[in-house]
C-alpha cells in the first residue's frame, strides 16, 4: 500500500504549496496554491494537476495567501467535491480572494488573446474562473484552532496559531498505521510569522514529530529586530523624505495584513503629528474586504482592539471602482496611494506605476518579499526601464525599500521554531529558494541535529512515508519543470530585456543615420542563422 508525500510546489522555490499524501485510507492535500513568479513558472498553472482530483478525499488548508490556496477553484472545476478544512479567519478571507484572483486571470487572458489575436495566435483560456471561485466556497469547512478533527478514517489534524496572517496556522497530522500502536505524525509549518508581530501572538505547536516540513523563506537571512516605535519611525521617515520629494508615494501592498498593518500604522504617525496630513487612497477592493474582515475579526487580533478603526477613518479613502482609480491619477503630488499586489504582478498597482514610475518626483516605497522576476525585482534591483502591459517605461522615481513589516519569521526565528518542535525524526525544508533552504539546514545541522536527516525536495520530489526515502521526479519522470528554470529569470526575462536594450541602443545613437546602422548590423546577426 502506498504511504507517500509528493511535492507539488513550494520545493526550490516559494510558491505553488501544495502537497499530495496517499495514505492507505485516503488521498489528500495540504494546500493548493498558485505558483507565481516567472512565467515558466505560472505556466504550471494551467497545466492539468499532477493527481486527479476527483479522487482527493480532503484538503487541509494553512492560510488565505494565493500562493497557498489559490489553485482551490481549479481543484474544484476538475472535479474535487470533499471538504477543504481552515479557520474560520481563511475561510472569511478566502470568500472574497479567490474571486478577486480569477478576476485577474480572466482579465489577464482577455488581454492576452487580444496581442494573440494580432500575433495570429492561439487562444489561451483562464486556469478558473470567478463562478468556480464562487462554487468551491461551498467545500469550506471553519476548524477552531488547537481542536482535533478526524478528516479520514484514521487520520485527524489540529491547527496551531502561525502568526504569519489572520487565520494563518500550522497543521499537526496524526495517521493511524496498520499493526503499530504509534500514529505517524506530521507538522506542517504553513508560513511562519516573526516573534512580536503586529496583531497576533507568536507561532506555537506542539513537538515530537516524524515529520516537520517547514517553510524557509528567510533562511539565512536575519533582520534588525524591531519594536513598535522604530518600525513606525522608519515608515515615517520614508513618508516624509516622499512628500518633501514633491510627488506621490506609491506603495505596492499586499491586500491582507500588509495592508492593514501600514492603515494602523499611518493613522497612528498622523495622530501622533509625526508625520503631515496627507490624503491615504486604498485603491484596491481586495485590501478594502480584507480590511473589513480584520475589523470583524478585531476581538481575536492583538493590538487591533485598541488601535484606531481602519474603516470609520475619515482620512483613508477607499476607491471601489475604476473611475474612482483613474481619478487619483489627476493628483500630482502629496497622496499617500497603496494598492495591490505586493510584488507589482497584478492589479490596479501596474496602472499607478505606469502613471509615476517615469516622474523624478514620485516615490515606490516596497515593503515586501520580490520574488525573481517579478516587476517588484526588477524596481527592486534597480531596473532603468521596465515594460507594462507592453509598453517600456522609463524609471526615474525614486525607488525605496523598508523591511519592517516581514509576515515572516527570519532565519533565528525559523531555527528556533524548529528547535521547540524537538524530537524531530526527519525535518524536510521546503517554501524557500535553494540557498535559504540551505543556509537553514546548516543552521540546524550546527545545533547537533543529523545532517542525513534533512531533506531540501525539489518539485515534483516524492517521499515515501514510512522509510522517508526520497525519490526524485526526474527519476521518476513525472518532472514538470526543471528546478533551475523556476529560480531565475527565465528566457520571457531575457527577451523582454534585450528588447528593451536594443531600443535604448537605437534611441541612444547620434542620428537617424547611426541609427539605420544599428539596425544594419543588428539585421546581419538576426540573418545569421
Ligand atoms: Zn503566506
Amino acid at each position: 500500500m502506498s504511504f507517500t508525500m509528493r511535492f507539488c510546489g513550494a520545493a526550490g522555490t516559494v510558491t505553488g504549496s501544495c502537497y499530495w499524501l496517499t495514505t492507505p485510507t485516503a488521498s489528500f492535500l495540504v494546500d493548493c496554491g498558485m505558483f507565481q513568479g516567472n512565467k515558466t513558472l505560472q505556466a504550471l498553472n494551467y497545466e492539468p494537476f499532477p493527481f486527479e482530483a476527483a479522487q482527493i478525499d480532503f484538503v487541509l488548508q494553512t492560510h488565505a495567501h494565493i500562493d497557498h490556496s489559490g489553485m482551490l477553484p481549479k481543484l474544484y472545476a476538475s472535479g474535487f467535491r470533499g471538504p477543504v478544512h481552515m479557520t474560520s479567519g481563511t475561510r472569511d478571507l478566502l470568500s472574497f480572494m479567490l474571486a478577486d484572483s480569477a478576476f485577474i486571470q480572466e482579465m489577464e487572458t482577455e488581454q492576452l488573446n487580444r496581442r494573440n489575436a494580432r500575433r495570429g495566435r492561439p487562444e489561451v483560456t483562464p486556469a478558473y474562473t470567478r463562478s468556480d471561485a464562487a462554487e468551491c466556497l461551498r467545500l469550506f469547512r471553519a476548524v477552531d484552532y488547537e481542536r482535533w478533527v478526524e478528516a479520514a478514517p484514521g487520520i485527524r489534524f489540529r491547527l496551531w496559531n502561525a502568526g504569519h496572517i489572520l487565520g494563518s496556522a500550522s497543521i499537526e497530522l496524526e495517521i493511524s498505521q496498520d499493526g503499530q500502536d504509534k500514529p505517524l505524525r506530521l507538522l506542517f509549518s504553513g508560513d511562519i510569522g516573526p516573534d512580536h508581530k503586529l496583531f497576533h501572538p507568536d507561532p506555537e505547536a506542539s513537538s515530537d514529530f516524524d515529520y516537520v516540513i517547514c517553510e524557509s523563506t528567510y533562511g539565512g537571512r536575519a533582520r534588525t529586530r524591531r519594536n513598535e516605535e522604530e518600525r513606525r519611525e522608519i515608515l515615517a521617515h520614508e513618508v516624509r523624505t516622499a512628500l518633501q520629494a514633491g510627488g506621490n508615494l506609491l506603495i505596492p501592498s499586499f491586500a491582507v495584513e500588509r495592508t492593514q498593518e501600514l492603515l494602523a500604522d499611518l493613522t497612528l504617525l498622523e495622530q501622533s503629528g509625526a508625520i503631515d496630513h496627507a490624503p491615504v487612497f486604498l485603491d484596491s477592493p481586495l485590501a478594502i474586504r480584507a480590511t473589513e474582515v480584520f475589523e470583524r475579526h478585531a476581538h481575536e487580533l492583538e493590538h487591533l482592539s485598541r488601535q484606531p478603526h481602519l474603516i470609520d477613518n475619515p482620512n483613508i479613502r477607499f476607491t471601489e471602482t475604476v473611475d474612482e482609480s483613474k481619478a487619483i491619477n489627476r493628483i500630482r503630488g502629496g497622496a499617500i496611494i497603496l494598492a495591490a499586489s505586493g510584488m507589482c504582478d497584478a492589479g490596479r498597482i501596474r496602472h499607478h506605476l505606469r502613471q509615476h514610475l517615469w516622474r523624478p518626483d514620485s516615490t515606490v516605497l516596497l515593503v515586501g518579499y520580490q520574488a525573481p522576476g517579478t516587476l517588484g525585482s526588477l524596481l527592486s534591483n534597480g531596473a532603468s526601464e521596465v515594460t507594462i502591459q507592453g509598453d517600456p517605461i522609463k524609471v526615474r522615481a525614486r525607488i525605496r525599500e523598508i523591511d519592517v513589516y516581514s509576515g515572516h519569521a527570519d532565519h533565528g526565528e525559523l531555527v528556533d521554531w524548529i528547535g521547540d518542535r524537538m524530537p524531530i525524526r526527519r525535518l524536510i525544508l521546503t517554501h524557500g529558494d535553494p540557498e535559504a533552504s540551505a543556509a537553514l539546514r546548516d543552521a540546524v545541522v550546527a545545533t547537533g541535529f543529523p545532517v542525513d536527516h534533512v531533506t531540501q525536495p525539489q518539485i515534483d520530489d516524492v517521499i515515501d512515508l514510512e522509510t522517508g526515502a526520497l525519490e526524485p521526479g526526474d527519476r521518476k519522470k513525472i518532472r514538470r519543470v526543471e528546478p533551475d528554470a523556476i529560480i531565475r529569470p527565465d528566457w520571457h526575462n531575457d527577451a523582454a530585456q534585450l528588447l528593451l536594450d536594443i531600443r535604448e541602443e537605437i534611441d541612444r545613437a547620434a542620428d537617424d543615420r547611426a541609427r539605420k546602422v544599428v539596425i544594419r548590423r543588428l539585421r546581419r546577426v538576426l540573418e545569421e542563422r
